[in-house]
């Protein structure tokens, strides 16, 4: 099969002709039909994330067709259309998972960091963490509900009942979020990189009441933030834009260091929460609702040997939207 490995930190994806994987008992082989292109990738490329194994195969936001089962494996049928999402194991057993909390597992392994993803012809996955997919959503469209989505969603819901929401980074994660946020009867703030009138643009268009420079003072006191850019710095300046009583919440897995700040802002029952991976359970509820928003995604797609380009572009902040690698 074709596929784009990565041997080592800061060094492009290699296209390799791979064999296609053997599902072992429990899981599924599926064929690739679209892999988002998520800011984590960027972060295990870059070196930024170094528990994974290497090589690996990025991408955890994969679309495929179940094309065999391993050994014993149920719950999903040759055929069926899938998702496979950042979450590809836990134990079951540690106290995490034993108190619902599988994000937090001991033991969890990650798609496209631990285990081979999506960014080839084939994948094989944990049949048990596997979703299947809402049809209202072509494979590309899809992509990035099972990353972007699922774990803005999670962050969406560690925002409590705010009615001002800011979201600090407007690319995939809050693209989404933003209409999820708006179906929920919220206002949401949008903050981009200064200067950044495109994606500004992009704010408005998905119904942000309100679109500026990450830099200049909110137009009005909010009730909690989600920081979905990498950019410690962004948690001083959204302490700064949120009420007594609010929240302020980091979405992403890796972030630089947040430079201190003066204790007065966080004072007033603030707080700073980080969010870590999904559960299951997430993946149901968003992919449920998803359609009923309706969630568009706006999605460019580019071909599976285009990888390296599609990183350099997200990580040069030209995308609209999300990007998707389509085998
Ligand atoms: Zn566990
Ligand atoms: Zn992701």
């Amino acid at each position: 099969m074709r596929a784009m490995q990565l041997d080592a930190p800061r060094q492009p994806l290699q296209f390799r002709d791979l064999p296609i994987p053997v599902p072992a008992p429990g899981q599924v082989l599926i064929r690739t039909r679209a892999c988002g292109v998520c800011r984590t990738d960027l972060h295990v490329v870059d070196g930024d994330l170094t528990q994974g194994k290497l090589p690996i195969i990025p991408g955890h936001e994969i679309v495929g067709e179940v094309v065999e089962l391993g050994p014993g494996t149920t719950g999903l049928a040759s055929g069926q259309r899938v998702g496979v999402p950042w979450l590809g194991y836990t134990c079951g057993q540690c106290r995490y998972c034993r108190a619902g909390h599988e994000n937090l597992c001991d033991r969890a392994r990650f798609t496209g960091y631990h285990l081979d993803g999506g960014y080839a012809e084939y994948v094989v996955a944990d049949a048990r963490y596997c979703f299947p997919l809402p049809e209202a959503y072509s494979d590309a469209q899809a992509a990035p509900l099972l990353c972007a989505g699922l774990i803005g969603y999670r962050a969406l819901s560690m925002a409590g009942d705010a009615r001002r929401l800011g979201i600090y980074g407007f690319g995939a994660a809050a693209h989404i979020v933003s209409q999820v946020a708006r179906y929920q009867g919220r206002e949401v703030y949008a903050f981009t990189r200064p200067g950044d009138s495109q994606a500004q643009a992009f704010a408005r268009e998905l119904g942000a009441v309100w679109a500026g420079d990450s830099a200049s003072p909110a137009p009005e006191v909010l009730d909690a933030a989600i920081i979905f850019a990498p950019i410690g710095a962004l948690i001083p300046a959204a302490l700064q834009v949120v009420d007594k009583g609010g929240r302020v919440v980091c979405a992403g897995i890796h972030m630089t260091d947040i430079p201190s700040f003066p204790y007065a802002i966080l004072w007033g029952e603030r707080s700073v929460v980080s969010v870590a991976n999904l559960t299951r359970h997430d993946g149901e509820a968003f992919l449920a609702l998803a359609p009923r928003v309706p969630v568009r995604t706006e999605v460019e797609a580019l071909p599976l040997t285009q990888a390296n380009e599609a990183l350099a572009k997200l990580r040069g902040g030209q995308v609209r939207g999300a990007l998707a690698l389509v085998p």
